[in-house]
């Protein structure tokens, strides 16, 4: 079996795999390949996938499959698998990290102090006790987020149409029953959905104007789920108080709006990038190899 890791995966994962087959990092062996190992930064379209000739199976180590053609894959044979209950937690800090870092102006203070300056006076921080959590989707990265902003004091609300009652009161997250429910409470607005048909776009600037004034937003989604111009309308308007992200239109973004403004809080798509994390991936991609190897998948 030739394995091929087509993104860059825990530095174990090579020599775990090799007692499957040969494992190679050489992306002209792609028509030989059994098995594809990729990440974010591949993309499984049509013409990658036609491109092989043996592929049995394509591993996504992550939650999203928007970047695998999983009907054209299936429909030559090809089984896909992800790896989804990996990042849940590495996801969930980092966005709780960035809405931490922005009620308490962390980048702000640190950048002045470097600079030389003393802004004491002038950094006021805000609390994020007794304040209002939007969450768009409830799926496993968002409860992971909420339980933490539960045990700050938080008061936690969430709009997942596809999720019955009974998920939202084992939370402990009271249910929106629309998303214009959700966006007349948050205060802070932290965005879980796939990207689907459904989401692409669904920030923008009709619904951003039916948030309260300020709301700080984090996405640790996708990009694509905001309409970039219309964010940046709104933070300069100040309709949005900040809008942080680790997700892009593209990895790394080309000539994004959002890079011009100074109400916002970037990282470069790192949300699943924890040692514990990539670990974690490296297991489940080992354990779904060694069914292939079994034929058992
Ligand atoms: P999940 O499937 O457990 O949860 C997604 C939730 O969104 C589900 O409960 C679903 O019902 C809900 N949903 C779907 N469409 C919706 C809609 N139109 N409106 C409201 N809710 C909707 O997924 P997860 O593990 O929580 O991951 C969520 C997303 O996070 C992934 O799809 C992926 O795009 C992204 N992600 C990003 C990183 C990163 O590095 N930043 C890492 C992992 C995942």
């Amino acid at each position: 079996m030739l394995i091929l890791m087509c993104d860059s995966f825990d530095a174990t994962l090579p020599e775990k795999l090799s007692r499957f087959g040969e494992v190679t990092k050489d992306m002209e062996r792609l028509p030989e390949a059994h098995v594809a190992l990729i990440r974010s930064k591949t993309t499984a379209d049509k013409a990658f996938i036609d491109k092989c000739k043996n592929l049995k199976l394509i591993i996504r180590g992550g939650v999203g499959l928007d970047n695998v053609d999983r009907a054209h894959a299936e429909s030559k044979g090809v089984i896909v698998k992800n790896t989804p209950e990996a990042s849940s937690i590495a996801v969930a800090e980092l966005a709780f990290a960035m809405m931490t870092s922005a009620s308490s102006r962390i980048v702000e203070a640190h950048n002045s102090m470097v600079a030389g300056k003393w802004l004491k006076k002038e950094l006021t921080r805000t609390e994020l006790f007794g304040k209002t959590l939007g969450l768009y989707g409830l799926g496993r990265i968002a409860r992971e987020v909420a339980k933490r902003a539960l045990v700050f004091g938080m008061d936690v609300v969430a709009f997942d149409p596809y999720l019955p009652d009974d998920v939202f009161a084992s939370t402990g997250v009271r249910r929106a029953a629309t998303r214009e429910e959700l966006f007349a409470q948050a205060q802070y607005l932290s965005l879980h959905t796939p990207l689907t048909d459904e989401t692409r776009g669904m920030l923008n600037k009709k619904t951003l104007s039916e948030m309260k004034k300020g709301v700080v937003i984090v996405n640790t989604c996708r990009g694509k789920v905001i309409v970039e111009e219309d964010m940046k309308a709104a933070l300069d308007e100040g309709q949005v108080g900040a809008y942080c992200t680790d997700v892009w239109y593209n990895d790394p973004p080309q000539n994004s709006p959002l890079l011009q403004s100074t109400k916002c809080l970037f990282s470069p798509h790192i949300g699943a990038s924890t040692k514990e994390n990539l670990l974690r991936i490296g297991e489940q991609i080992e354990q779904i190899v060694g069914l292939l190897a079994q034929n058992k998948l």
